[in-house]
């Protein structure tokens, strides 16, 4: 496998093996719809009668009723005919009959694996089995076959007359796609395959159910295969493809063991795919097992984001609180400083006050200290004068006094003996009068 997953053939294989698978899931939709309208018009001869279409249905792919009866005892040409009395029953094979197409020389009537059990919901795709060329098939729609089933079906049964050439060339693509030993198909028949498929989908009978189909085929051509071993839709896309080839071999080779030819190469190319699968599938788990590696070291990576943004936003709330704080004691500091402003200025306002008290203190005192000098002259004038007058002074102060003590002591009112020596007293200070104008 590694060695040839590079090669620009290898991948227009894988494409092409897309568009198969593209192309098939793209006509469900459409084959379905074709056999619901047959079960339908079959039904009508039974008066719409389930339990009678579903013995009918029995008959022809379980029961193994239908026999080969040669128009000639002789052999040669050859009609099938059902085993049954019932008229209704006779008239439905006739139907199916002329639906099989000129080409499909030995029906396999006996197609549908009785462990699924036949129901309404099942009636179309029972009756599609007539036409695909696999034997003994437990298969429940479209869905689960390959693309040669649905393909088979659409040239074996004239309902599908319309695309039977444009499918027929489908067909061929299928079997040199799938029985390819190397598996590469070259960029020519490449573009064909696109080419065919869309002429396929774009038929005027599929195109109604077959608009997702057109769009993927569409992204497809536009898809660049060049990523691989990186490009997990590229591994899957290749292991769809080998899982498809597997599928497609395995019916090849029960239809070739049905008909008694040899099935070696298929059985080579089966051991081949399934070893392919297995390298594909460890490959897509390896590039799906790096991504959720990738993806797991991205989580980590975010985590560890978020918590250093966290840690960051604490620390950012942290420094804003702080800020606030120191916000908060610059204010009250700025109010202290006030204050102690306020205060400074009301002591340097008391200073100057106390220092022009001061000076109004010392001025007061130099005039205290003027008065006082003067008072103290004119006192020691005063003194000077009263030397001079010496005795007499005293003799007054004496007989006043000795007057005063005299009155107290006998009893003597001391007016009176103030009185008494009243006039003495009055001529002395006359006298010293008198003198002191002398002296003067
Ligand atoms: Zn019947």
């Amino acid at each position: 496998m590694s060695e040839y997953i590079h090669t620009e053939e290898f991948m227009n294989w894988v494409k092409g093996v897309t568009i198969l698978k593209i192309t098939k899931d793209g006509a469900v939709d459409y084959v379905k719809s074709k056999m619901q309208t047959f079960v339908n018009d079959l039904k009508h001869k039974v008066k719409d009668d389930d339990e009678h279409f579903k013995r009918f249905l029995t008959k022809v792919t379980v029961d193994g009723r239908v026999k080969k009866r040669h128009l000639n005892k002789h052999g040669g040409a050859f009609k099938y005919k059902i085993d049954s009395t019932c008229p209704n029953c006779n008239d439905m094979f006739e139907i199916l009959q002329d639906n099989l197409d000129d080409s499909y020389k030995y029906v396999r009537w006996n197609c549908h694996d009785s462990s699924t059990t036949i129901c309404p919901a099942n009636y179309g795709w029972v009756l599609s089995k007539i036409y695909i060329s696999y034997n003994i098939d437990s298969s429940l729609g479209p869905k689960d076959v390959d693309p040669l089933s649905v393909f088979s079906l659409m040239t074996l049964c004239t309902l599908f007359a319309a695309v039977k050439v444009i499918v027929v060339c489908l067909i061929t693509l299928r079997n040199k796609l799938m029985h390819s030993k190397d598996n590469h198909l070259s960029a020519k028949d490449l573009e064909e395959a696109f080419e065919n498929s869309k002429i396929f989908l774009l038929h005027t009978d599929v195109a109604p159910t077959s608009t997702n189909a057109v769009k993927q085929l569409e992204s497809l051509k536009q898809k660049k295969i060049i990523a691989v071993g990186v490009d997990a839709d590229c591994h899957e896309l290749v292991r769809n493809a080998l899982v498809l080839k597997k599928q497609c071999l395995e019916n090849d080779m029960k239809v070739a063991k049905n008909e008694g030819n040899p099935v070696d190469g298929f059985e080579n190319m089966l051991r081949n795919t399934t070893t392919d699968i297995v390298k594909e599938t460890q490959k897509v788990y390896e590039v799906e097992r790096r991504k959720t590696e990738e993806i797991q070291d991205l989580k980590m990576e975010l985590d560890r984001k978020k918590k250093d943004l966290e840690f960051e936003q604490n620390e950012k709330q942290k420094a804003k609180n702080l800020i606030a704080k120191a916000l908060e004691k610059e204010r009250e500091l700025d109010i202290r400083n006030n204050e102690t402003k306020a205060n400074n200025t009301r002591l340097l306002q008391k200073i100057q006050y106390l220092e022009e008290e001061r000076l109004r203190s010392m001025e007061l005192t130099e005039n205290l200290r003027q008065e006082f000098a003067m008072v103290k002259e004119q006192l020691d004038q005063v003194r000077a004068q009263n030397q001079d007058l010496g005795l007499f002074g005293t003799c007054v102060a004496s007989a006043t006094a000795g007057g005063m003590l005299g009155g107290m002591t006998t009893g003597v009112p001391g007016a009176m003996v103030g009185a008494a020596i009243g006039p003495v007293v009055g001529v002395a200070s006359a006298t010293i009068k008198q003198y002191r104008t002398q002296r003067q």
